[in-house]
């Protein structure tokens, strides 16, 4: 008789049950189907986590938060717990984790053993080794800024930004990146973080369940509706497929599992899955698998104590959740309100089960786990910061320029690197014998900095001018360029005066449907204005305010009619001009074989032949030099194999070209220390001479007493502007020496571009 039998006892923890939840409520619901008389014991740390009040649980063991609890005390009662002969089921990472590490395996603990845990942790995730899944990309943040940058750059965006614990952000921008990266290093107390590159795609995840080393069982769930975090709202629950599920059974027993799981991938567009998580636990939508008749709580309730399971029927297989409100136990009434102010960033929501503050607790034994899985950069990499950086290969020339430097200058000062700019322009200009089948033209555009200095420079080495304005023509003339050197671009080309100042010249695209009609009716009226007319175009699914936007059929037609009564004597050409830094290069090179495939489409259409491809700037220094010059030869192939008519392709970089180029010199005005640490410096510059601060990583060089320029660091340091304005930060995230002192200079470096030609005068009366 099942009454003489003690009564089957299970803690389950992790109850949130909000918009993130945790499993808790899910595991009890599955296991109250499967064990009405059994008595669960929901555990938690905080009286905030909202699946305490589910009806589910007999009893409630809730703890003080993990910061006030005594853990050896703690681990003992658990331990007690367990010989008595009570299951335990964790529903939160760090407790496994910590479980794990102090009382190890007990038939009891149904969770996996440390060894294990060490396999599954992010990035790497060991234990995937013979699934058919990959790792998307990724890079630790202890790397110098400008690899990380350069990541981005390489993959796009949005970037994630994620601990090894649990907790990713998504990083729109450079900016995102380094705020998510001190958030989640404060939250989980650690520097073990690193970026990941998304993958677009559908999300599926795989859940199972093991008995040491045995798979009792699993399920296949792809996400069907998902909440703005990422969570699953609605699902459909199938088997995994075999060419997992073998694999799979081999790991779980190599790894000796014990516990729930779930991993969680992203099925590209291709059809290739990514894993990006293997979480140590049951997934928060278990009960949807139960729905479908996979109890997976039960099945390893079942293999670890033999008490036999009620089985339960299969009732869809699809899920949803909806929202209920449930009443509160008296017992347990809400917590107080927080204090307005202090609950700004809603943080106590966002973690009620208070896994950062075990995180900070647990510190130095979580670190040492982190630093053995995740892939580390390598001494040499770290130490390769900034100035000796593979990024910097005009080294010699910047520390040429900077021993040529006043030291008694006046500050804030804009540094021209001459001997820098020198090497970038003459490399670059390398571009242009790359091909002989193709002619490639390098045009620097004007606007990006117009200093005479850097004008001369593109004259001297050859490249071609683009200007947006009629002022930008007539300084490249006056610096000695000819009408034929300068490409024109831009809504404001004819401004001011609406005439060209010289002409013809070398290409005109046109930026709008009307601007073309205007040109057209100019030619005809016998006015060369240049060799090549073109007009730019706006691709689909780019959100610009530029060009024609093709994909529009009836302005199609219209930009078709147009090119068709297009004078004969002109070369013909299209443009874009979306800046790869800001897509990343790979969405760029599709980019670019979507605008070779429309510009098919307008030549087949119009039957005029396209001659010339003019593929923009917005290239950030290298990439023209590294990435695109090592995939053009390709590209070009490419092209002629679509369009035999081309004949000429520009680029028209300016930042690219420039960026290196000038530095902004600073001084300190005051050095600040907390516990004689310094942690802030007030320089006598700004974000009106740095406007890019925020936009991507400026290397800061310093001045140390020995007349040694050295480069800064990371570190947990700012460096603050002169300005009385909150937004006046030039850097988050320097190591400051500590020998730092008033009067001393900073350079700010890679603030030839934007920096430069946008800066502005204010707060000097
Ligand atoms: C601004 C601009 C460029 C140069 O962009 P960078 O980001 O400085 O490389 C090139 N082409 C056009 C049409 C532009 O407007």
């Amino acid at each position: 008789m099942k009454g003489h039998k003690a009564p089957l006892i299970i803690y389950i923890s992790g109850l949130y049950s909000g918009p993130n939840p945790s499993p808790g409520v899910g595991i009890a619901r599955s296991l109250r189907q499967a064990y009405p008389e059994a008595v669960l014991i929901g555990v938690d740390y905080s009286n905030r986590s909202s699946g305490l009040h589910w009806s589910d649980f007999d009893d409630l063991w809730l703890q003080r938060p993990w910061n006030e609890l005594d853990l050896e005390e703690y681990a003992s009662q658990i331990r007690t717990i367990l010989n008595t002969g009570a299951l335990w089921i964790s529903g939160l990472d760090l407790e496994t984790i910590w479980l794990a590490q102090v009382i190890g395996e007990h038939p009891n603990l149904l969770i996996p053993p440390l060894h294990s845990l060490l396999q599954t942790m992010k990035p790497a995730i060991p234990a995937h080794n013979g699934l058919p899944v990959r790792i998307p990309p990724y890079v630790s943040t202890l790397l110098p800024d400008a690899e990380l940058h350069k990541f981005c750059r390489k993959h796009g965006w949005p970037i994630w930004v994620k601990g090894p614990w649990y907790e990713a952000m998504q990083a729109e921008s450079w900016r995102d990146v380094t705020t998510a990266v001190s958030r989640l290093a404060e939250t989980w107390a650690t520097d073990s973080l690193f970026l990941q590159a998304h993958v677009v795609g559908y999300e599926e995840s795989i859940a199972f369940c093991a008995f040491q080393g045995q798979l009792l069982g699993s399920v296949y769930m792809k996400k069907r509706e998902i909440t703005p975090e990422g969570k699953t709202w609605a699902g459909h629950i199938s088997e995994v497929p075999t060419e997992i599920l073998e694999p799979l059974r081999e790991i779980v027993g190599k790894l000796n599992w014990t516990g729930g799981a779930e991993l969680e991938c992203v099925r590209d567009v291709e059809g290739e899955l990514w894993l990006l998580e293997w979480n140590p636990r049951f997934p928060a939508w278990i009960h949807g698998a139960t729905i479908a008749g996979h109890n997976l709580p039960a099945l390893l309730v079942e293999c670890a104590t033999g008490a036999r399971a009620l089985q339960s029927a299969p009732l869809a297989e699809e899920f949803t959740r909806v929202v209920l409100e449930i009443p509160v136990r008296p017992s347990y009434p809400l917590p107080p309100l927080p204090e307005p102010v202090a609950n700004q960033r809603g943080l106590s929501f966002k973690h009620p089960s208070g896994m950062p503050t075990l995180a900070k607790g647990w510190r130095s034994r979580l670190a040492d786990m982190t630093h053995s899985s995740l892939v580390m950069p390598t001494s040499q990499e770290l130490s390769d910061f900034g100035l000796d950086n593979r990024d910097v290969p005009w080294l010699g020339q910047l520390l040429n320029d900077l021993a040529r430097i006043d030291l008694e200058m006046e500050t804030p000062c804009w540094l021209f690197f001459d001997s820098v700019a020198r090497y970038i322009f003459q490399t670059t200009v390398q571009l242009t014998k790359m091909s002989d089948i193709i002619e490639f033209k390098i045009a620097y555009s004007v606007k990006t900095n117009p200093d005479k200095r850097l004008l001369e420079l593109a004259k001297e080495t050859n490249l071609l001018a683009e200007c947006i304005s009629q002022y930008e023509l007539e300084k490249c003339i006056s610096v000695g360029f000819q009408p034929e050197d300068i490409i024109l671009n831009g809504p404001g080309k004819w401004w001011p005066g609406g005439l060209l100042r010289a002409y013809p010249v070398h290409a005109l695209f046109c930026d709008s449907l009307e601007e073309m009609s205007r040109v057209v009716e100019l030619l005809k009226s016998g006015m060369k204005l240049a060799q090549v007319i073109g007009v730019r175009i706006r691709p689909p699914q780019i959100l610009s305010r530029f060009g024609v936007p093709v994909s529009s059929f009836d302005t199609f037609r219209r930009l078709v009619n147009l090119i068709k009564s297009l004078p004969p004597d002109y070369a013909f050409g299209l443009h874009f001009h979306i800046p790869s830094n800001e897509i990343g290069m790979k969405s760029w090179w599709s980019l670019f074989e979507s605008v070779v495939r429309w510009a098919k489409a307008i030549q087949v259409s119009s039957g005029r032949e396209v001659q010339v491809l003019d593929i923009g700037g917005g290239f950030f220094p290298g990439d023209l030099q590294n990435e695109f010059m090592s995939k053009v030869g390709r590209a070009v192939k490419q092209v002629r194999q679509v369009l035999p008519s081309i004949h000429e392709i520009i680029a028209e970089p300016g930042k690219g070209l420039v960026q290196p180029a000038m530095g902004l010199a600073v001084r300190v005005l005051e050095v600040r220390r907390s516990r004689s640490q310094v942690i802030e410096a007030v320089v006598d510059g700004s974000i009106a001479e740095l406007p890019e601060a925020w936009h991507y990583p400026h290397r800061v060089l310093w001045l140390d007493p020995n007349g040694e320029w050295k480069v800064l660091g990371r570190g947990s340091s700012l460096i603050l502007g002169r300005l009385c304005m909150e937004g006046d930060i030039l850097a988050t995230g320097v190591d400051l020496p500590q020998e730092l002192k008033q009067g001393d200079i900073l350079i700010f470096c890679d603030a030839g571009a934007y920096d430069r030609s946008m800066a502005y005068a204010f707060g000097r009366g």
